[in-house]
């Protein structure tokens, strides 16, 4: 059944929309900020994400924003408060899939979520979550790889890595740029980050880690990866 990632500060609000979608079938995740929000939409790549403008730490807009440039196939229906005309345009021009305005019958909602995930299956590229490279498997989804038939451990931070280099094959990436990408607004120190993070990641999936086939080095800017 899909997943659905409720981000939503309202314990009522949350309670309700989670046992409605529960009784319809649906795998429930909440988050009740805008940070934990944008962490579980990239940890579990829900199916949609319900999305409250009005939130504490970041807000609505916000985090539609991030989660669309990370990951633009997410599909996204925002909950506004009557009368915030604004906030549709707004929303909609942020990459938001759909609205509805608070407060809206269950009904309603269900319906328009089941639209969504109807218009958006076509365009989800459910490959993004497996990635087979030689020997080795990666599933996105559930931060598992495996080489042949033994799995092997990677970071989360490895797991991020390696699927923005996926979804960004054969581009020459700068260390500025997978900085800003995948750590976002996590406090970074400095692109070495990045480099450390690509040798470790080397050590694991290239067959010599001295003379990298998968991941390249582009002299003064930064990455490529080719797989
Ligand atoms: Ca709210």
């Amino acid at each position: 059944m899909p997943q659905i990632l409720i981000i939503e500060d309202e314990p009522e609000m949350i309670m309700g929309l989670k046992d409605n979608f529960l009784y319809e079938g649906y795998e429930v995740l909440t988050a009740e900020n805008g940070v934990e929000g944008i962490e579980k939409a990239l940890t579990h790549s829900p199916d949609l994400v319900l999305l409250d403008i009005m939130l504490p730490q970041k807000s609505g807009f916000d985090v539609c924003r991030e989660l669309k440039s990370k990951n633009p196939d997410m599909p996204i229906i925002m909950l506004t408060a009557r009368g915030q005309e604004i906030d549709k345009v707004l929303g909609l021009e942020l990459g938001a899939d759909d609205y509805i305005t608070k407060p809206f019958s269950v009904r309603e909602l269900l319906a328009r979520v089941k639209a969504v995930l109807r218009r958006t299956a076509g365009h989800r590229n459910t490959d993004n979550h497996q990635y087979v490279l030689e020997d080795f498997t990666f599933d996105f989804k559930h931060y598992q790889a495996r080489k042949g038939s033994r799995q092997i451990e990677f970071t989360h931070k490895e797991y991020q890595m390696l699927k923005y280099f996926v979804q960004h094959k054969g581009e020459i990436l700068s260390r500025y740029q997978i900085l800003d990408d995948v750590w976002g607004y996590e406090a970074t120190p400095t692109t070495r980050t990045v480099d450390n993070h690509i040798l470790k990641l080397r050590q694991k999936i290239e067959p010599d880690p001295a003379k990298p086939k998968y991941i390249l080095t582009v002299h003064g800017i930064g990455y490529k990866f080719i797989g």
